[in-house]
């Protein structure tokens, strides 16, 4: 029986994951030896319950006792904490999906990695951080990571048998978020409620929110050229409000191979689940006549300074991705709670950029996790200063 592990199975992407485990056999298919989630303990345990679980971990420690009581008499293990959470990683499984949201997935990935699983890589956080050193310990590990993002998986599949040196090209696609279509002077005043709901896809609230400022696609943009290994000169994005085209790769003699589904991130989660089989997946099936048009644009980069800040980190390389990432975060909490406005979150990123080049060479390649966790330390410090400044009167 195959053994598996959910990290963030609370979440967007851990909710879905436990969907289709629960389709696919539940606790008569899998054997799951870890779940983790937040403050939502009532339903940590309930899926812990469902799949039959070995241990059940909250990342908070002011939650175990609740945790404890929801699972009374289940005879699953609790654990509460970032030290429980690494360590839950221990616990050898065969699959594990890596669905925390943000920087704090890193250590449970890393440590799962070197355990040998196959890590199904839906948090896009990893990459941006730590890509070189992310791929060289699976491969050190003979671990294998499977991308679950939509467009990494959609690329993945495109490139299923084909030869790298063939690829001229790689294209993401972005909805363009809930802002796509508003006037510039109206951004500066959009609240964290207009920017939390996504035309097309249902995510965690700071998915969404990096959507509509375009954040997410620049992880992206980053997770693309670390997973696999294109230069950034022949990674492009194209703005595509239907969300039908996931990803597109473009081949030296002129041809394309895309992919196409419907916006159901079960359809990337699924195939990572099966793979290298495609399993039936509950998702709805595209009716193109009904559809009638698909329709793309260039994206605006007045409007998304974000992708020119990707582009600079990947020029840059090293840290820099560990900086990048650690001020988004901030600029997005703080964005979150009412602190600075939704057109400072990139300012604030790239301020927070300059200001840790200037304290480090942001370009030399860090030699382990332990760099990496202190780059990213540094900045967020570096990164609240710069918040602090522009806060909001
Ligand atoms: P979410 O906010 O819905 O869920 C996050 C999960 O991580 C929850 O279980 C939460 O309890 C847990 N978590 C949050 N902070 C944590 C911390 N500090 N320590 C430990 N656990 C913590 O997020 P999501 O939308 O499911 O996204 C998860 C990851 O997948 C993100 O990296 C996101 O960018 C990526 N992703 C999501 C989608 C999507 O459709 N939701 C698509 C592509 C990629
Ligand atoms: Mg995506």
């Amino acid at each position: 029986m195959r053994s598996i592990s959910v990290f963030g199975a609370t979440g967007s992407i851990g909710e879905s994951t436990f969907d289709l485990l629960m389709r696919q056999g539940g606790a008569e298919a899998y054997r799951t030896r870890v779940l983790t989630g937040g403050r939502n303990v009532v339903r940590l345990a309930e899926q812990a319950r469902a799949l039959g679980a070995e241990l059940a971990v909250t990342a908070h420690e002011d939650c175990m006792a609740d945790l404890r009581a929801a699972l009374a008499g289940s005879g699953i293990e609790a654990a509460a904490g970032k030290q429980a959470l690494a360590e839950a990683a221990d616990r050898p499984a065969d699959w594990v999906m890596s669905g925390i949201v943000g920087a704090a997935a890193l250590v449970p990935g890393f440590r799962a990695l070197a355990h040998g699983a196959t890590l199904a890589l839906a948090n896009k956080e990893s990459l941006v951080t730590a890509g070189p050193l992310l791929m060289a310990t699976a491969q050190s590990h003979g671990a294998r990571i499977l991308p679950v993002d939509s467009e990494h998986s959609a690329i993945f599949q495109s490139l299923l048998s084909e030869d790298m040196a063939a690829v001229e090209r790689i294209i993401i696609t972005a909805s363009g978020g809930a802002f796509r279509d508003w006037p510039m002077e109206r951004l500066a005043r959009a609240t964290v409620a207009e920017a939390s709901t996504h035309p097309n896809w249902a995510m965690g609230q700071r998915i969404t929110i990096d959507s509509a400022s375009m954040f997410n696609k620049a992880l992206e943009l980053i997770e693309t050229h670390e997973f696999f290994g294109v230069s950034p000169d022949r990674i492009e994005v194209l703005v595509h409000p239907e969300s039908l085209v996931h990803a597109l790769v473009g081949f030296r003699d002129g041809g394309m191979i895309g992919h196409l589904g419907a916006p159901d991130m079960r359809h990337a989660i699924g195939y990572a689940l099966n793979w290298p089989d495609r399993a039936h997946l509950p998702v709805a099936r595209l009716d193109l006549a009904a559809v009638g048009s698909l329709t793309f644009r260039a994206p605006d980069p007045v409007r998304y300074p974000a992708l020119r800040l990707a582009r600079e980190v990947m020029e840059t390389g090293g840290h820099a991705g560990a900086v990048f990432n650690a001020a988004k975060e901030i600029a997005l909490d703080a964005f979150i709670t009412g602190r600075i406005g939704f057109l400072d979150m990139a300012a604030c990123v790239e301020e927070t950029l300059a200001y840790m080049s200037g304290e480090m060479v942001l370009g030399s390649a860090p030699e382990s996790l332990d760099m990496i966790l202190e780059t990213d330390r540094a900045a967020r410090i570096a990164a609240v200063g710069i918040v602090d400044k522009r806060r909001k009167v």
